[in-house]
């Protein structure tokens, strides 16, 4: 692993403005960063304290201040230029996501190319950032809105998207006009500190700093002190819900906005008449890949009772000949969870089902032959009421759940707190609009015959519920990192009110 040319070192600071030098963060706790596949030690990280929190605050603030003066388009040409180095360390970048976090390596791959696109997105955004004009009823009167930035906007980041999430949020910021402090997980410190190292070249080759910023610190004290920092008018949080919840109310109390993606619980419903050349590889990629560490993995399957038996017969051919262990070798189609703890969560998970009345139908004991935390894909028959069904495990168990009619599953399919991804697997058109409308899926993303993870970023990114109704990304999703202000200009001699009010003053 070439960890040099991004930058890493044997020690690294948790701390940067986007300057030359790392801020100096030596006298304090250092974190170290393991290979969950290996256990090998990576590197160790200097974590912030509140001083340099501070010293952070007034970088950004700085340079915001002529940040949102420079137009746009000139915004767009500095992310274009981080897209160029993006591109030209992929296999680098991707290679450290993979040893870090433990994904394999085509997928991290795909998330460092997931960040090139949104590059992309963002430089064509940064001239479309449009606002609306509105006929005045009043005579010799211009009405529009326009767009302004924020100011700062915190993006707190989870560890499983340890690169993108923060693309996610920070080119779309930026090109609004913001700047980004950016706290990563600390479970994929490195993984954040490459990026600042790419972003760095950048900024120092164009003169700035301050518009990308990184802190590296624990939630009770750097986490604590963003989410509660009046200064900072916007919070991007992706996490899980406990964090969500927390978050929303500190954020709340001050009155501030966030932008809040949280634990997913999705579900695909298999219809009598689908393909089921789609629906296996579709099944097996959504709950498998990324160990089911993604928040759109699949968790829950619908299947009519009639098809139980063929499908999951189906899915346990499927998943015997998944490929687990080091997730850096070409022929690896899972690596292992994040940490012990995860291991403990899918275990314990696995227990609760059966205790429950579930039936293993495949796996579910964690793997002693190999050193890291490494556990086998499980599938369990269950039913949708089971209380640790309607959790968000992260791990790959994968719950298949029988259905008697259309009604039935979609009524069950929404029957948990989580609203992320959904898909539906029909040739019926009936069924698919069904599943569409109002009265179907109440996910933020709804699929027909294709699976419930690795959205496009084209798309607005989020979900309901206790998912937290953020969107990220596409779409419109930029107008949450802007100010919206409307404005009239009177270009009469006269002095009209709204509402034909008279006020006559003598
Ligand atoms: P987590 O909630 O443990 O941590 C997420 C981030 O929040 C980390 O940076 C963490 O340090 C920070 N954090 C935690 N408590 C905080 C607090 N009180 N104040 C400030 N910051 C705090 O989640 P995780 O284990 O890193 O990630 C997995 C979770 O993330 C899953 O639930 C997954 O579904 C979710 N996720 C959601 C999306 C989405 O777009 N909806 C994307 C990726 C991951």
């Amino acid at each position: 692993m070439n960890l040099e040319s991004l930058g890493i070192k044997k020690i690294n600071s948790g701390a940067c403005i986007g300057g030359k030098k790392w801020i100096d963060c030596s006298k304090n706790k250092s974190f170290t960063s393991y290979s969950p596949g290996s256990l090998d030690r990576i590197s160790d990280v200097q974590i912030a304290d509140k001083a340099i929190y501070s010293d952070i605050v007034l970088a950004s603030q700085k340079a915001f201040k002529s940040w949102r003066m420079l137009p746009a388009p000139k915004r767009g040409e500095l992310i274009y230029q981080i897209s160029l180095k993006l591109r030209q360390h992929k296999d680098s970048l991707g290679s450290l996501i993979s040893y870090e976090m433990g994904k394999i390596k085509s997928e991290g791959d795909g998330e460092v190319q997931e960040m090139i696109d949104l590059a992309d997105f963002a430089v064509g955004l940064s001239r479309q950032l449009y606002g609306l004009t509105m006929h005045s009823e009043r005579p010799n009167h211009r009405m529009y809105e326009q767009w302004h930035p924020l100011g700062i906007v915190g993006v707190i980041t989870a560890f499983n998207f340890p690169m993108a999430v923060w693309a996610w949020n920070a080119f779309i910021a930026a090109v609004c006009g913001d700047v980004v402090i950016w706290k990563p997980s600390l479970k994929t410190p490195l993984c954040a500190i490459a990026v600042q190292n790419i972003c760095n070249e950048v900024l120092i080759e164009n003169g700035y700093k301050g518009i990308f910023n990184l802190i590296i610190g624990e939630d009770s004290n750097i986490g604590e002190e963003i989410v509660s920092d009046r200064r900072i008018p916007l919070i991007s949080a992706t996490g899980s819900t406990k964090m969500g919840k927390i978050v929303a109310q500190k954020v709340g109390s001050r009155l501030g906005k966030t932008i809040l993606e949280l634990g997913g619980n999705n579900g695909i419903i298999v219809d009598e008449d689908s393909n089921l050349d789609l629906v296996i590889p579709a099944i097996v990629f959504g709950a498998v890949g990324t160990a089911g560490q993604r928040c759109t993995s699949t968790r829950r399957v619908f299947i009519h009772k009639n098809q139980f038996n063929l499908i999951s017969n189906k899915l346990v051919a499927a998943y015997k000949q998944v490929k687990i262990g080091d997730p850096l070798l070409p022929d690896t189609l899972m690596g292992p969870l994040i940490d012990k703890d995860a291991v403990n969560g899918y275990l314990n998970a696995i227990e609760n089902a059966l205790s429950q009345g579930g039936e293993l139908l495949y796996g579910g004991s964690k793997l002693e032959s190999l050193k890291g935390s490494f556990v086998e894909p499980a599938i369990i028959k269950a039913e949708s009421h089971f209380e640790i069904v309607k959790q968000e495990t992260f791990a790959p168990i994968l719950y298949l759940i029988e259905y008697e009619n259309m009604d039935e599953a979609i009524k069950e399919h929404n029957n948990v707190s989580q609203g992320l991804s959904s898909s539906i697997f029909t040739n019926n058109v009936i069924n698919s609009e069904k599943f569409l409308s109002a009265m179907g899926s109440d996910c933020g993303i709804a699929n027909v015959n294709i699976g419930t993870s690795g959205a496009e970023i084209g798309g607005a990114f989020g979900g309901e519920k206790d998912t937290g109704g953020g969107r990220e990304s596409g779409s419109d999703s930029w107008k949450a990192y802007m100010r919206r202000q409307t404005n009239t200009v009177n270009w009469s001699l006269d002095l009209p009110l709204a509402q034909g009010i008279k006020f006559n003053l003598e």
